[in-house]
């Protein structure tokens, strides 16, 4: 059996043998009945770090951010979204089924909206119109290649969206990769927003979950709307503690990371049949693009013969992330084989 450096994605990383004990010992209770002592300690901590009044543990990202837009919305609202974003692209279309809204989709450069986007947006009052009540943003921002978005261009948001009535939620499923690079603290990142999304099952390495972190009375909403869906959970807090030890031993690890992906990118782009925008890779996400001279399925199993495991991410583009369990060494040694396989297959 080939030992593939996956690279597809940063949610492929496994328990660690240390988490697995924490898993083993964790106290659980029926968190319906909001017993369960590890998932409130995971909530509390959360709900600090992100510097608001509350925090609820949902099992995945995309639940995390349904919850928060049905919270914030109500049916017929139009929903200001990020041309690129996670919840257009990949939440299989729950926007308009769970809370009946439209998205709007504002294109951008990398990820980042300005405010006068938002302006341009917003209707005048008459009845024809939908009512913009939301805006959501990503950060980092995945499709854009894990480009942050910059604190001072969130507080001009901000300002935008209080002005206009409007409601401000972050899709931050990668927001401690954001964090970690920047040396920005997650409570500033987190601070204009009514509503932030984390996840526990990428970068940081626990086997599920996520949160919605907010005010006291939005997370009372969240949890009855969790019930909705069938999210609620009984002893999570064999799930919970394994996020708590995530935050707390490997957020650290995220910024060396970084420099893993950069070294990655670097190498690879040395090739003449590769082109990759640096200025992209801020965290721990590198998107390529291939020469059209080589077929992109062609070149996706030639590199997986060879022991890489890579994503296709559009026309001639990947996508390869890294984490804490792809060490420097196997991350140049991917990209020497990506660089073979193109070099010996390209038709000149
Ligand atoms: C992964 C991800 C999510 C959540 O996806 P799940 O598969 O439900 O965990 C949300 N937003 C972004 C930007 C993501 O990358």
């Amino acid at each position: 059996m080939i030992d593939f450096i996956d690279i597809r994605s940063d949610t492929v990383t496994v328990p660690t043998p240390e988490m697995r004990k924490v898993i083993a010992n964790a106290k659980v209770g029926d968190d319906v009945f909001g017993e369960d002592p590890s998932v409130n300690e995971l909530e509390e901590y959360v709900a600090d770090l992100l510097g608001k009044e509350a925090s609820l543990f949902v099992a995945s990202g995309v639940m995390a951010n349904q919850i928060s837009l049905h919270i914030l919305t109500k049916p017929a609202d139009e929903v200001l979204v990020e041309g690129e974003s996670h919840i257009f692209h990949y939440e299989a279309g729950a926007p308009a089924l769970l809370s009946g809204i439209q998205l709007k989709r504002i294109s951008t450069e990398k990820g980042i909206i300005n405010e006068s986007d938002i302006e341009k947006c917003i209707h005048p009052d008459n009845e024809h119109y939908p009512n913009v009540s939301l805006v959501c943003i990503e950060n980092t921002h995945n499709r854009h290649g894990g480009t942050i978005i910059p604190i001072e261009n969130i507080k001009k948001l901000a300002k935008v969206v209080k002005k206009n009535n409007l409601k401000f939620h972050c899709d931050g499923a990668r927001l401690w990769e954001a964090s970690a690079a920047s040396g920005i603290n997650l409570k500033d990142f987190a601070k204009p927003f009514d509503t932030v999304s984390v996840c526990l099952s990428k970068g940081l390495g626990a086997p599920i979950g996520s949160l919605v972190a907010s005010t006291k009375e939005n997370i009372k909403s969240a949890r009855r709307f969790r019930k909705v869906m069938g999210g609620g959970m009984r002893q999570a807090g064999i799930i919970a503690s394994a996020g708590l030890y995530a935050i707390k031993n490997h957020f650290p690890l995220l910024a060396e990371t970084h420099k893993t992906a950069k070294l990655f990118a670097q190498k690879l782009n040395e090739s003449e049949y590769i082109n990759i925008d640096l200025s992209r890779v801020q965290t721990n996400i590198v998107i390529f693009k291939h020469s059209e001279k080589i077929n992109s399925n062609f070149f996706e199993n030639e590199c997986s013969k060879n022991g890489v495991k890579l994503i296709q991410f559009g026309e001639n583009t990947f996508r390869a992330v890294f984490h804490f369990q792809i060490s420097k060494q196997k991350a140049t040694k991917a990209a020497d084989i990506i660089k073979s396989v193109i070099e010996k297959n390209v038709t000149k």
